[in-house]
């Protein structure tokens, strides 16, 4: 049954501007009921003034695999700052090492158990949490898997997790491809900039991959470009079973 426990901040990174990790420390009586599978998230909660301020966080690191059952020590999240918002505010400025906050058991079905094939993402802005710990997970256990990565930010400097992407392309070179699209910024070779929207994904996608040959397709971010890109999918004749989505937001556009 889901639970939330007093979980103590072992680290906070500025991640850019406006996002920042915070890392849990999971105590060892804690770690069998937060373990979690690539692509989870967790409930964290305050209160202020007496009301509840609970906000959900997906966890960025790789799930611990079958092997080691004494994990995970520690769980990881990202948090962008969103303008005036209450528990993002709060995490972005407030939340130092040592503090202690609620943090529910792992939850979520936007899930990739390891297995064998061609796998793709579409992610917005904060969307890349999960899906960071998705291509880790799956790269680093399946040896016959592989994973296209296709982002949408505003600019380089408010892209989440940049080095740990880029990472990602260092240790898997011929398996994980990446194709980031920048919203409010000229890229040096002029292809990658503008929105992502249904008509930049229509015909970018099948100038990349092989789309009927991608088993897994993660789409994470706003409603506007989850709901736009599972529409561009379904248009090029991809299984409805074939795609998975995670909305964090709700919003009336396509932007990040
Ligand atoms: C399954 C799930 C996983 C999530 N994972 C992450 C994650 O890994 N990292 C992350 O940063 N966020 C994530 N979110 C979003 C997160 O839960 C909060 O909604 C977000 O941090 C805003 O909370 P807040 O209290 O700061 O803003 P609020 O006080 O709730 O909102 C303030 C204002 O901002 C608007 N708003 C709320 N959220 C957003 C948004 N995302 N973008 C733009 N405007 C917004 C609201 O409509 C409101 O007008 C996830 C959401 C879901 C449902």
């Amino acid at each position: 049954m889901a639970r939330f426990h007093q979980l103590r901040v072992t680290a906070v990174d500025q991640l850019t501007d406006d996002s920042v990790a915070l890392t849990f420390d999971v105590p060892a009586a804690l770690r069998e009921e937060y373990r979690y599978e690539a692509g989870q998230h967790l409930a964290v909660r305050r209160f202020v003034d007496g009301t509840e301020i609970r906000r959900t966080y997906s966890i960025c690191a790789p799930a611990p695999g079958p092997e080691v059952p004494e994990e995970p020590r520690t769980l990881r999240v990202g948090v962008r700052l969103v303008e005036g918002g209450a528990f993002s505010t709060y995490a972005m400025k407030e939340v130092v090492v040592g503090d202690e906050l609620e943090v529910m058991t792992p939850a979520g079905r936007f899930t990739l158990e390891p297995a064998p094939g061609r796998y793709a993402a579409v992610v917005g802005g904060s969307g890349i949490t999960p899906v960071l710990s998705i291509v880790t997970t799956l790269l680093s256990r399946e040896p016959d898997a592989t994973f296209c990565l296709i982002r949408s930010d505003r600019t380089a400097a408010s892209t989440m997790f940049l080095e740990e992407v880029a990472d990602l392309k260092d240790r898997w070179p011929d398996r994980f491809q990446l194709v980031t699209v920048l919203s409010r910024e000229e890229q040096q070779s002029g292809l990658d900039s503008g929105r992502l929207d249904e008509e930049r994904l229509g015909s970018l996608l099948p100038a990349l991959l092989r789309v009927e040959e991608i088993v897994g397709w993660f789409l994470c971010g706003p409603f506007g470009l989850v709901q736009g890109a599972e529409r561009t999918l379904r248009g090029l004749g991809v299984a409805r079973q074939r795609i998975h989505e995670e909305i964090f937001h709700v919003d009336d556009g396509l932007a990040t």
